[in-house]
């Protein structure tokens, strides 16, 4: 079954009751799963009324208080995962267990900002007269108006309200209206959490009509946003127009450098099954191949094995590996990168289309022999699209993999510290994984630079966004 949807406002859960609504539905058939309420500009004020009487109160809270409502909110996500998970995949797309990994992760996100909101440290400076006292204190921003994407709709969701919440901070959430279940699910936690009405809000409806009406709003203090470049920079700017902070975690194009010396055949089999994960919709996607010249035609041929024995299907069906994009959008997308390549000279060794059938599923495709003037070079691919190139030394590379405007996540394999040492110097990326993938955990700072976005998320830097800096001096 798949749960009934509702805005969520001061403390109450809010169906249509004559508002508009939009149809949800299932990405790998169409159905049609429910409707989700759109929030009128009434809903909007009030949610934002809220937030602002709620953080009078809540930005006084004690961090013990905080503390326990977000320990509760792991508790009763990890209790609720199965169904939270089944719904997203319903409206998402992603493979079951994909999903229950993305709420388990949640929760630990949830228990990690329980943790961390015990120990916002302020500290006391050295004053030049002994008889003052000056110190240095972490205040609450404030109302902050926050929208989350559809690629990880539970993850990226509770990333940014943990961190506000356990910061002392009031929330309005815009969910993804693509994939809605899991910000209602999430409003359902933290309200049985008890979190008192106002501290969180949530509303659905026109991207842009809700995130011009929120941010333009005197009661806003900060925006947080994780989704594409172009509607980043859009939001940064409006924001910057009213002097309002902001978190912005944008799209990447993550290079894969594969050098000489590397576990060829380990490193394509993990890039594949990564490559596949969320049918590539995944900001830190494995997404531009670089592999030295020896070892390229193994790495080719191990990596499109993998790709080719990958089973796609209704994310339920437990064979299913790899479920179709979330929208129409993506395939017309993808599959204008693919031409492009091809029209540029790259050959397609495996996929290369969407499958017959209603629903929006892509095939895994492979690329290879394309020019790093082909569009997928430049442009997120943001689905399951591995285009393979070549390289001959470390300078070159490093050149090409610092090419494009993006600097989210890298990747690197080599079994020379001499190597990894120079290219982790080198690249201009926010997190560089060698020999594995160690990213998203709780306890990490997630965050990009360049146009990939500015401040992290999760690590002991959670907060930073969310907390303004306050001296006090006293004689
Ligand atoms: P899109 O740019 O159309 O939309 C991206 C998200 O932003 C959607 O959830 C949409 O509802 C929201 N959005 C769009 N306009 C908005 C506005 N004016 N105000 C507020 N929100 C707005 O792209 P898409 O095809 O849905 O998604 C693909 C792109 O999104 C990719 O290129 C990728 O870079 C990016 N993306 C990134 C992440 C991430 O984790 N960084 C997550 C999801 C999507």
């Amino acid at each position: 079954m798949y749960p009934s949807l509702s805005l969520y406002i001061n403390g109450r859960f809010l169906s249509a009751e004559g508002r508009e609504v939009q149809t949800i539905r299932d990405p790998a058939t169409q159905e049609a799963l429910g409707e989700l309420p759109w929030a009128t500009g009434e809903d909007l004020d009030a949610a934002l009324l809220a937030a602002d009487h709620a953080f009078q109160t809540w930005r006084c809270s004690s961090p013990m208080e905080r503390s326990a409502v977000l320990r509760r909110v792991g508790e009763l996500a990890r209790e609720r995962a199965n169904d939270i998970a089944r719904a997203i995949t319903q409206d998402n797309g992603k493979p079951l267990a994909e999903a229950v990994a993305e709420v388990l992760n949640s929760a630990e996100h949830a228990e990690w900002a329980a943790e961390e909101c015990r120990r916002i440290y302020g500290r006391v400076v050295p004053p030049r007269n002994p008889l003052v006292r000056q110190w240095v204190v972490r205040e609450p921003v404030g109302v902050c108006a926050a929208f989350s994407p559809w690629n990880f709709p539970m993850g990226q969701a509770m990333k940014k309200v943990v961190a506000a919440i356990g910061a002392g901070c009031t929330v309005v959430l815009k969910g993804p209206e693509e994939s809605p279940s899991a910000v209602d699910a999430l409003a359902r936690l933290f309200h049985d959490a008890g979190l008192p009405p106002g501290v969180l809000n949530v509303v659905w409806g026109v991207p842009s009509t809700i995130s011009k009406h929120l941010i333009e709003s005197p009661i806003v203090r900060k925006v947080s946003f994780t989704g594409s470049v172009p509607v980043g920079k859009h939001l940064a700017a409006m924001a910057g127009a009213h002097m309002k902070r902001v978190s912005m975690e944008l799209g990447g194009h993550s290079p894969v450098l594969v050098f000489d010396d590397a576990d060829v055949e380990q490193a394509a089999t993990l890039l594949a099954r990564f490559k596949v994960r969320n049918a590539g919709q995944v900001c830190v996607s494995p997404s531009r191949f670089y592999v030295q010249s020896r070892v390229y035609d193994r790495f080719v041929s191990a990596f499109t094995e993998v790709i080719n024995s990958v089973t796609m299907g209704h994310g339920l069906q437990p064979e299913s590996q790899m479920g179709p994009l979330v929208h129409a959008r993506r395939l017309e997308a993808v599959q204008s990168l693919v031409e492009d390549a091809r029209r540029q000279g790259g050959e397609v060794l495996s996929g290369g289309g969407r499958l017959p059938g209603a629903g929006h599923f892509f095939a895994p495709t492979v690329i290879t022999g394309l020019p790093d003037t082909a569009r997928v070079m430049n442009e997120e691919p943001f689905g399951p699209l591995a285009p393979i190139t070549r390289f001959t030394d470390l300078e070159e590379v490093l050149r090409r993999a610092n090419s494009v405007p993006f600097g989210l996540a890298s990747y690197v394999f080599t079994h020379s510290i001499q190597t990894s040492t120079r290219v982790a110097n080198g690249l201009e990326a926010g997190m560089v994984n060698i020999n594995h993938f160690g990213m998203a955990h709780p306890e990490l700072p997630f965050g990009g630079i360049k146009d990939s976005g500015i401040g992290s998320e999760g690590g002991t830097e959670l907060f930073d966004g969310y907390l303004a800096t306050k001296m006090i001096t006293q004689i």
